[in-house]
């Protein structure tokens, strides 16, 4: 059994409500350490923080999802700076810039990612990045926003070279699911020659199904298999890759020993 941290999942989400306890309990026994639940609208985070009280293995952040513009408001900015004083996150997360949303409004993400990491800044927290087709916009901002306490690209897709501009900016880049695809050899490379001391581990349930999920949704017990996945493809042992990203996550974030 190998010490986990599910660095990504929304465990939150209404499609767990049957069985979220069950879920948390065997993740418990299958040995992750514990899951970091990334906020994604305003209306979520009462329940988010609720749960995360509820259950110290749950590690929540807190923002505003570019893929759900429709339902943000400036005044949710407001009150994440708000909520943040009482509630505890470990970062400002997810937040970041897709180019891939159907209809999406590139400006007014854009404006949420950049009010949101000056929050990041003056509460001096890491963020969660959503990015998709945006890495070199998304480094911009980093830079010009000169944030200092780094981070996690969640589901990293891009190139070696903006990998290695992450990590000189302090972030971890996470890798799940996707990586299991035969098709995905660019993500398979990725992850084989990155520093073992960049990645952590992530399922982003209940999305991103791995290739060997055969039910409807994508639970963090996949994480395993996901090392092992990974494990392999390094040709690193596995308990020795699950300690370090595991030692990564909790670095990266300021996790206490739990
Ligand atoms: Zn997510």
């Amino acid at each position: 059994m190998y010490e986990l941290i599910d660095s990504h999942c929304h465990i939150d989400f209404p499609v767990f409500e049957p069985d979220r306890e069950a879920i948390i309990a065997q993740a418990k026994l299958a040995g992750l350490r514990g899951m970091v639940v990334p906020g994604t609208v305003a209306s979520g985070w009462p329940t988010l923080v609720r749960l995360a009280m509820t259950h110290r293995e749950l590690w929540p952040a807190l923002g505003l999802h570019p893929m759900f513009m429709a339902e943000h408001k400036e005044a949710h900015l407001h009150e994440l700076e708000k909520v943040l004083g009482f509630s505890k996150p470990v970062a400002i997360g997810e937040i970041g810039l897709d180019k891939q949303v159907e209809h999406g409004d590139y400006h007014h993400q854009e404006h949420f990612f950049k009010a949101q990491l000056a929050i990041a800044k003056l509460v001096r927290l890491p963020v969660l990045l959503h990015v998709r087709k945006t890495h070199d916009e998304v480094l911009h901002h980093l830079r010009f926003a000169k944030h200092e306490t780094g981070g996690i690209v969640h589901a990293f897709n891009g190139s070696e070279q903006q990998a290695q501009q992450y990590i000189d900016l302090g972030f971890k880049l996470g890798f799940g699911g996707a990586i299991t695809f035969p098709r995905a050899l660019k993500l398979q490379r990725l992850a084989g020659v990155l520093p073992a001391s960049a990645l952590v581990l992530e399922t982003d349930a209940p999305d991103m199904k791995p290739e060997f999920e055969t039910s409807e949704r994508n639970t963090p017990l996949n994480l395993p298999r996901i090392l092992e996945f990974i494990a392999h493809l390094r040709q690193d042992e596995p308990a020795a890759l699950a300690k370090q990203t595991t030692q990564n996550v909790r670095d990266v974030l300021h996790l206490t020993a739990a």
